[in-house]
């Protein structure tokens, strides 16, 4: 079988890879750069965690996206990931990590309630003020996505099978006839087309559950006392202020990355990324009354990422016509179930499986792999 895949991201590689492992041909057509420094998947780190909150299908997922990283891992010869664990701090009456803990719990996982002296004991360079519950999971680490993409573009250069054509933008689809036709004007067939288009994707189809979110992420410089500390810190999802802070940890010598989880809802992927501080003084408003010596750390750079949002946070991975998939596992969560996605969708073209039942399953909503 024969597949063309659009864009290069976590999303369309990983298909590629799925579908290169089992044999099948693949073209994966990018736009820019392979990698492409302004795809969403194009970031140091992205986090992976089992508390989902009231998703339950996506924790359940959790354990075959770690067990498909380790497959990549194996395959690319490195493992691109730091384990940390999680810790979740919720207040202001806020229920996400009890929510979480109590899901997990019928998963037969457990995700302990930490007495807030203990928290404060263990993690001292938090302030816990505010906080009313603290959640801690020993699960969960720091995917070194930029690292990955970058390695799985260079292992699928080297696969017979493979071709991909950078600095090659798409400009239609035809998922009824399976066909692409380049800026260029070139046409390409295949057997199936997958769309995996990331924030771009409504140049391609009209799909109005889509909708790109531009977001903003602050890279740290932190002072040489508090590095050691900070560089064996767990990642931090903190949902106490007004505003929910998510805190990854500079391991293994990345970065110290803080983000929110407040969709703009706005903004286009291909505009101008410039952005300021000023757009974040809520954050740094909850940065400061929760990190101790914050008032030291330094903002070294900001950077400006897309999200493609659904107003449920499920993903989108459908057949939408005989010879072509939508694939859009985004909402701001997708990267840490970027392996499984790729091989079960491969998986899914290959073998007949019903697209229905993959498509309830990407959207977290079924149990198991689909069969
Ligand atoms: C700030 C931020 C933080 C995040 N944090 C996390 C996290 O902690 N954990 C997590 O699991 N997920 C996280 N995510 C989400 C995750 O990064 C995304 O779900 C994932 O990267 C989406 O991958 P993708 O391949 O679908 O899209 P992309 O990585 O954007 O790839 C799409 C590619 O398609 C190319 N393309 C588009 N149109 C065309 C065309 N017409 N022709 C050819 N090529 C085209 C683009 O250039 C791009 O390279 C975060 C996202 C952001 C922005």
């Amino acid at each position: 079988m024969k597949a063309i895949v659009v864009g290069g991201g976590i999303m369309g590689l990983a298909t590629a890879w799925g579908l290169a492992r089992d044999g099948h041909a693949v073209e994966l057509f990018e736009q820019g750069p392979l990698p492409n420094p302004l795809a969403s998947s194009m970031d140091e780190h992205r986090l992976i965690r089992h508390p989902y909150g009231d998703h339950l299908g996506y924790a359940r997922m959790i354990d075959q996206a770690y067990a498909a990283w380790d497959l990549l891992w194996g395959d690319l010869g490195e493992r691109l990931y730091a384990a940390t664990g999680t810790l979740a701090l919720t207040g202001n009456g806020e229920t996400w990590a009890a929510r979480s803990a109590a899901g997990l719990a019928r998963l037969g996982k457990s995700m302990a309630e930490l007495p807030l002296a203990d928290a404060a004991r263990r993690f001292p360079q938090l302030d816990m003020h505010g906080v009313e519950r603290a959640f801690w999971m020993t699960s969960g680490g720091v995917l070194f996505a930029q690292d990955i993409v970058a390695a799985l573009a260079r292992h699928l250069a080297g696969r017979p099978t493979v071709r991909l054509h950078a600095e090659t933008a798409v400009r239609s689809v035809d998922l009824e006839g399976g066909r692409v036709v380049t800026e260029r004007g070139t046409s390409y067939g295949a057997d199936v087309v997958v769309v995996a288009a990331g924030a771009w994707v409504g140049r391609l189809l009209d799909d109005r559950r889509l909708v790109p979110s531009r977001q903003i992420v602050l890279y740290f410089t932190l002072p040489s006392e508090q590095r050691a500390a900070w560089a064996e810190a767990p990642m931090v999802i903190d949902k106490t202020g007004d505003v929910g802070l998510y805190l990854v940890p500079p391991a293994e010598g990345r970065g110290l990355k803080i983000g929110d989880h407040v969709f703009s809802r706005s903004g286009d992927p291909t505009a101008d990324r410039a952005a300021t501080v000023d757009e974040m003084q809520p954050l740094l408003g909850r940065c400061r009354s929760l990190i101790r010596g914050f008032e030291r750390w330094q903002v070294e750079r900001l950077k400006v990422c897309f999200y493609t949002v659904t107003d449920d946070e499920r993903f989108i991975v459908e057949k939408k016509a005989a010879k072509g998939w939508l694939m859009s596992p985004c909402s701001g969560h997708g990267f840490k179930f970027g392996a499984v996605m790729g091989l079960e969708l491969a998986r899914t073209i290959a073998s007949e499986r019903d697209p229905t039942v993959h498509a309830r399953w990407a959207a977290g909503l079924a149990g198991d792999q689909p069969t």
